[in-house]
């Protein structure tokens, strides 16, 4: 493939929180794109104003950054198309629109929203299309004079495609090979809205050819509208310069079928968007994957696996080998199945491969959140590396390791006392009295002499470690436990066992 000019875009409308499955196109395209070392484009589709909503566009740029996403052009950072908001390029559209109308591809229609709705009572579902429109008000079924006179009135109008009455519109989707569409199943769509604006399909056009895109990626959730712009091109601009298109796959809810909602993830617990949503209107916020505790690497790593891979079988990939590896020919026609159990296998995944260093900032917020004050960050880390092998998500870090920063809340005390019996009473006594005159402190040390206690008693050490862990964690959980012991110090290990035996008299 050429390399040069790759020119690919994420166009989203800022409507809301942002689906990973939109979080997926972006990453598909910005794939695409580096891989080519061609440019990776963000314009913003706010046509419809009545869909606006306060601070969305913003948090998509939030959410791109946090997955390391960064466009080369956008309303962010600019570029030599600017403006990237559709909104600000209003006077741009029009004459693209008219310019059908001129050719015949597109046509005036007066009818009132009132006369709309007096029709759409009268004919179940009905559509504004080839069979419909010779009974409705538009410069088909009007004389030029009037049409003349009514735009000289400036009486509102909104400008439609003609949708040809049977002709087979073929989309060559990359991924999906030869598409076929009968244009006789399309309605006549409005292009431009009596306020001016153009609607999305006129606009996605306009823009994907000024902007000179050379590739567009999107969700199959498009493909319908495939046949549309595909004759916009054919009639404004020519097929010859119209992107390769690729419609890509759903992301599937884990049980039943159908896209995965926003809905499916409050009902089943986790996840949809990609980070923290709140709705500026009922003020309610939806739960992202940053803020569950994800780490981008994990995030941007899974979204690849939802629908590709390299035909390997390998599944960890930075985003570097991700622009290595990708390609079209190994995305799946067939949508993918979320399942949240593997998007925590992911995250567990890259936690154990970066070094704790790398995301050590992601994890302080949350021991400040459960009260914990961090006074050393060298002792941060040792304790992170100790538990990390136990942690999905970034707080479980803290469940895992309060222990080792305070005395645990609670001692499992049940759990000792069945099997406790005086022998034991009698080592941990003992044990007190010589880790009070140890003179290293250290696991391999701690272990030894523990081991050489426990033999001098006549008493198994898988016996005694079950207590000593539950004296020094609280529960049943924890790393090993003489690594616990020489990390949380001589004072406190002593402090804990005291503690306990005092519990269990
Ligand atoms: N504005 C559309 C959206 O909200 C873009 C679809 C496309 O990429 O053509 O997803």
């Amino acid at each position: 493939m050429e390399n040069k000019n790759i020119r690919v875009r994420f166009a989203p409308s800022p409507t809301g929180g942002l689906h990973l499955g939109g979080v997926r196109t972006v990453l598909f395209n910005y794939l695409f794109a580096k891989q080519h070392q061609g440019s990776f484009i963000v314009r913003i589709e706010d046509t419809d104003q009545t869909r606006f909503v306060a601070g969305a566009e913003q948090y998509i740029f939030d959410c791109l950054q946090w997955c390391g996403l960064t466009p080369d052009e956008s309303t962010v950072n600019g570029g030599p198309f600017a403006p990237y908001r559709q909104s600000e390029r209003k006077a741009i559209y029009k004459q693209y629109a008219l310019e059908l109308i001129e050719k015949g591809y597109a046509y005036y229609a007066f009818d009132t929203p009132e006369q709309l709705e007096e029709k759409r009572k009268g004919v179940p579902n009905f559509q504004y299309n080839h069979q419909t429109r010779r009974q409705c008000t538009n410069s088909l079924t009007l004389s030029p004079e009037v049409v003349l006179q009514k735009l000289a009135n400036n009486t509102p109008y909104v400008i439609r495609i003609k949708m040809p009455e049977n002709e087979t519109v073929t989309c060559h989707d990359m991924i999906r090979g030869t598409v076929d569409f009968n244009t006789g199943l399309s309605d006549d769509k409005a292009l431009l809205k009596a306020d001016g604006m153009p609607t999305y399909h006129l606009a996605v056009v306009v823009d994907d050819f000024l902007m000179q895109i050379t590739h567009a990626f999107r969700g199959e959730e498009w493909l319908p509208s495939a046949p549309i712009h595909i004759l916009l091109w054919k009639y404004l601009f020519g097929l010859d310069k119209m992107p390769k298109w690729a419609h890509l796959p759903l992301i599937l809810k884990p049980d039943g079928n159908g896209k995965l909602s926003k809905r499916d993830g409050e009902r089943l617990g986790f996840p949809v968007f990609a980070m923290d949503w709140t709705d500026p209107v009922t003020g309610n916020t939806t739960t992202g994957f940053k803020e569950r505790g994800f780490l981008p690497e994990a995030f941007v790593n899974m979204l690849a696996m939802l629908g590709w891979n390299d035909g390997s079988g390998q599944e960890i990939f930075s985003l570097q080998e991700l622009i290595e590896k990708f390609s079209i020919k190994r995305i799946h026609k067939g949508g993918a199945k979320f399942d949240y159990e593997k998007a925590k296998w992911f995250n567990h995944s890259w936690l154990q491969q970066l070094p704790v260093q790398h995301y050590v900032a992601n994890v302080k917020p949350y021991f400040a959140k459960a009260g914990i004050t961090i006074t050393n960050d060298a002792y941060l880390h040792k304790v992170m590396e100790l538990v990390k092998e136990r942690c999905q998500l970034l707080p479980d870090f803290v469940e895992q390791s309060s222990f080792f920063f305070q005395h645990p809340e609670h001692i499992d005390t049940a759990s000792i006392a069945g099997k406790w019996n005086a022998t034991q009473q009698q080592f941990f006594v003992e044990l007190i009295r010589n880790l009070e005159l140890a003179t290293t402190w250290d696991t391999e040390n701690l272990e030894k002499d523990f081991k050489e206690m426990a033999a001098a008693h006549q008493l198994k050490p898988g016996e005694l470690m079950l207590p000593f862990r539950i004296m020094l964690v609280g529960g049943k959980f924890g790393p090993h436990v003489f690594d616990i012991a020489a990390a949380i110090g001589k004072a406190a290990t002593i402090h804990r066992i005291k503690h306990t035996l005092q519990l269990l008299q």
